[in-house]
């Protein structure tokens, strides 16, 4: 049995390892395509990125491991399979309701970790990145990966969700990840600056927490960062 847990911890650090090569080499390209010189000189930073990106995987693997393993094998979690099983409009509800329990989690958890000892312990492995790259998406020290590895492998014990919609909240996840953190706004100028952009975070909005460090700490969303009066709206440099 624990060989087999082992296995399944293993399997899925490979995968999110591979996830994030595959997402943050692709944006990185994209980069290179639409900002040619944007990281002409962060190859050292870069590289740093990569490597604690890496071993991010390596942690966020152990509980999606032991919780897949669980989830196939001892009958564990709330994911379901069958469409039936609840009704259709549960599908849409669920992913929101996911996406805003991960959001609520990280905007504390982050805020938490801005704090100046917790800062300097563990949060600044994410600040050294200055600018940020596509590469950076997952560059936190072992504290901080800890703190984001748990939340989804916590909530399907706690919220039904179908396997698909768990998959979408991951590639959402994914890719917010990398593209808030690219140093470009791929979003176009109609959504960024329109009423429900002004709700959604993208990387106008991030890079302007990597810019001014106490502010704009949300992950999807800018309720908390509303409703708390942390939010400084969109970076200057990333306006078009
Ligand atoms: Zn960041
Ligand atoms: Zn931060």
């Amino acid at each position: 049995m624990l060989t087999a847990i082992t296995i399944s911890a293993l399997a899925m650090t490979a995968i999110v390892a591979v996830r994030y090569l595959i997402a943050s080499g692709l944006f990185a390209w994209a980069t290179s395509r639409v900002r040619p010189r944007l990281y002409a000189k962060l190859g050292s930073q870069i590289s740093r990125e990569i490597r604690w990106s890496l071993l991010s995987a390596a942690i966020y693997g152990v509980p999606a491991g032991v919780v897949a393993w669980g989830w196939q094998n001892q009958g564990w979690t709330l994911i379901y399979t069958d469409l039936d099983a609840y009704t259709l409009w549960y599908l849409p509800l669920s992913l929101v309701i996911y996406l805003f329990l991960h959001d609520t989690w990280f905007y504390w958890t982050h805020r938490w970790m801005h704090r100046p000892r917790l800062f300097r312990i563990a949060h600044a492995v994410h600040h050294n990145s200055r600018p940020p790259t596509a590469w950076a998406a997952m560059s936190f020290h072992p504290l901080e990966a800890i703190t984001g590895a748990v939340v989804i492998p916590a909530l399907v014990f706690i919220i039904p969700i179908h396997v698909a919609m768990l998959g979408l909240v991951l590639a959402i996840m994914t890719i917010m990840g990398v593209t808030n953190h690219m140093g470009w706004e791929m979003f176009p100028r109609a959504l960024v600056h329109s009423k429900l952009g002004d709700w959604l975070i993208t990387a106008s909005h991030h890079q302007r927490h990597h810019e001014a460090y106490s502010c704009n700490y949300g992950l999807y969303f800018r309720f908390w960062d509303k409703i708390c009066g942390t939010d400084r709206g969109i970076s200057d440099a990333l306006q078009r």
